[in-house]
């Protein structure tokens, strides 16, 4: 039997990595078999862990290329999860559905937008084939409300893809976003309205 995508984004601080945690502790309780996987790239804690903000965490397997996933797998198992998903090629998405197809049921997060409101590639495509998208929110930093939906970056160096946490980024609802972005120097790029 086919297994099912499913594909948690948001923007930062939304939750994302705690859904995922979530998700694999199903898995855990159900003593079922599964690989934990996150990009090469995202080293911002222990290279060999995926950690949430609330300072949860798991052992994950660090891939530089998508299809090293598969040098991973045996029969057992049932669940691939994969956490920062936009820090992937685009190959991610061939590789998600290959191991749907082989009956695992995969689950993945990560950003849906940079903070410039541009899609992720590798994230849109992966929602594209998704059986199940979920949306996060995250708190709104500047107005308290819990409808931010984008990322803002508040220092100006280091370029779109730029990895960090809280000393770089908050999140923001859309309203808070154009206030900021009207109100600031011109050392981070402005992004399209
Ligand atoms: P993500 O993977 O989406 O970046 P995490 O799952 O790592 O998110 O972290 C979510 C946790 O971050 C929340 O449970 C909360 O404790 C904390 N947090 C910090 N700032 C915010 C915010 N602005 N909105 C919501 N949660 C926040
Ligand atoms: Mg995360
Ligand atoms: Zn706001």
């Amino acid at each position: 039997m086919a297994g099912k995508i499913t594909v948690i984004v948001g923007p930062m601080f939304s939750g994302k990595t705690s859904e995922l945690l979530s998700f694999i502790e199903i898995y855990d309780l159900g003593k079922k078999a599964y690989r934990v996987f996150k990009p090469h790239i995202d080293v911002r804690y222990g290279i060999e862990e995926i950690v949430s903000h609330s300072g949860n965490r798991v052992n994950a397997i660090v891939v530089k290329d998508p299809y090293e996933i598969f040098n991973h797998l045996h029969p057992e198992v049932k669940a691939v999860f994969i956490d920062e998903i936009q820090f992937f090629p685009s190959t991610l998405m061939e590789v998600v559905r290959k191991l749907a197809d082989d009956g695992m049921d995969v689950f993945c997060a990560g950003l849906d937008m940079s903070y410039l409101r541009n899609p992720f590639q590798t994230t849109a495509l992966v929602m594209a084939i998704a059986n199940e998208v979920i949306k996060k929110k995250a708190v709104c930093h500047i107005c308290g409300e819990y409808n931010a939906t984008l990322s803002y970056k508040t220092v100006g160096d280091g370029g779109e893809i730029d990895i960090g946490g809280s000393e770089k980024y908050i999140a923001v609802c859309t309203d808070c976003y154009f206030k900021l972005m009207e109100s600031r120097d011109d050392t981070v790029t402005r992004p399209h309205k």
